[in-house]
């Protein structure tokens, strides 16, 4: 039996907190050993500090675990952070700084030049950008990679096998966003129920800039961005679980739409190659009803980590359409750090020599 990493989470009681130690929970490589949350949280045990909100039991592995404050040192090899965006980067540079590689799903550190905003099927390359600091023998900081946005993932994925076989010109989407993309409590049940909410703050800017950002190629140790035009609009719906997508795309190569069916349903890249633990066998799955993808139907697919694409047509705007969803508390949040994890290990990134 290899070594099993020993785990910190940070914000372990939150949305995205309880979904990393429910997917941890029968992991192979990883076993979960500390746990940070905020000051109404700390000095409890787990069982006592969290309410669990996720179907099934709270994973008793985890319920006499004291949770501590988010600040190192904490009895662990590596971090997850699920912290909010507004004391994400001092907590988790204080982690790296304290030599601890930080996996994290926050926004505050995604578009740094420096930090890999990895997606392991898109642009596992990108981890190139820490070769020089990994290779400097003074190193004395931790590793910061990035997940992006739980809508950005599922965008990206969608369309890389599309830039990459055919190039981008120009991409339009639309997602409908489902409630726990707020975490807990969220949006309050009088603004929801029976509604649609056309505003999720910042949500439109992160799609679009990091979009570029994940499509772009390593120059000289840089990552420059993709330069085609994005428009993004999101909304909130009442929907629990799963995030979707009406997207356009222009593409840059005349393509007829059994190539572009071929080039999204045969997509598979390095982790499944590497068969890491949380790859999906297919990263995307397509359909063929046409009323296909649903969130309650189609958002466990591939245990939460496979995207689903249906609704795939000729567009008379642009050139082709299609609808996208996923998981966004899964391959949109605690599965796609994991994933990264077991990428950045598979890779040696997480020793020191
Ligand atoms: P959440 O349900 O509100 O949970 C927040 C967590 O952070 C809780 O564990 C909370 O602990 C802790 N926390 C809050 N203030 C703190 C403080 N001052 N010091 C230490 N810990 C503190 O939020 P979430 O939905 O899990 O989101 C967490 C992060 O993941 C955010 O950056 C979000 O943007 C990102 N994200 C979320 C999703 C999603 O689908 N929800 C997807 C992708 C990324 P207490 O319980 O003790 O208050």
């Amino acid at each position: 039996m290899d070594k099993k990493y020993r785990v910190g989470i940070l914000g372990a009681t939150g949305t995205v907190g309880q979904r990393f130690i429910q997917l941890l929970e029968n992991h192979t490589q990883f076993e979960v050993t500390a746990l940070a949350a905020s000051v109404s949280s700390q000095g409890k045990a787990y069982a006592e500090a969290c309410v669990w909100r996720l179907p099934g039991e709270m994973p008793a592995s985890v319920r006499k675990i004291v949770v501590e404050a988010p600040r190192p040192p904490l009895n662990c090899d590596f971090v997850f952070s699920s912290l909010p965006g507004d004391i994400a980067r001092e907590t988790e540079a204080s982690f790296a700084r304290a030599g601890y590689p930080v996996i994290s799903n926050s926004a505050a550190f995604r578009m740094d030049e420096d930090v890999p905003l990895l997606i392991p099927e898109v642009n596992h390359e990108h981890l190139s950008i820490l070769d020089a600091e990994r290779k400097n023998p003074d190193r004395k900081t931790g590793i910061i990679v990035a997940n992006p946005n739980c809508s950005t993932i599922m965008l990206a994925m969608a369309l890389a096998p599309l830039h990459a076989r055919f190039g981008i010109e120009a991409v339009a989407v639309t997602t409908m966003q489902a409630v726990s993309g707020a975490g807990y409590p969220g949006v309050s049940a009088m603004d929801i129920t029976d509604n649609v909410v056309p505003f999720i703050e910042n949500e439109e800017e992160k799609i679009e800039r990091e979009t570029l950002k994940i499509l772009g190629r390593v120059k000289e140790a840089r990552i420059e961005a993709a330069m085609f035009p994005i428009s993004a609009q999101c909304h909130r719906v009442n929907v629990l679980e799963g995030h979707t997508a009406a997207v356009r795309v222009r593409l840059s190569q005349k393509a007829s739409i059994e190539d572009v069916r071929d080039a999204l349903a045969s997509w598979t890249s390095l982790p499944q190659e590497l068969r890491l633990h949380s790859a999906p066998s297919q990263p995307i799955i397509m359909r063929d009803e046409i009323d296909r993808p649903q969130p309650r139907l189609d958002r466990e697919a591939g245990d939460g980590m496979s995207i689903t694409i249906g609704r795939l047509a000729p567009d008379k705007v642009l050139d082709y359409r299609f609808v996208a969803l996923s998981h966004n508390t899964i391959r949109g949040a605690a599965g796609a750090a994991i994933l990264n994890a077991e990428l950045l290990i598979a890779k040696g990134y997480f020793n020191n020599d």
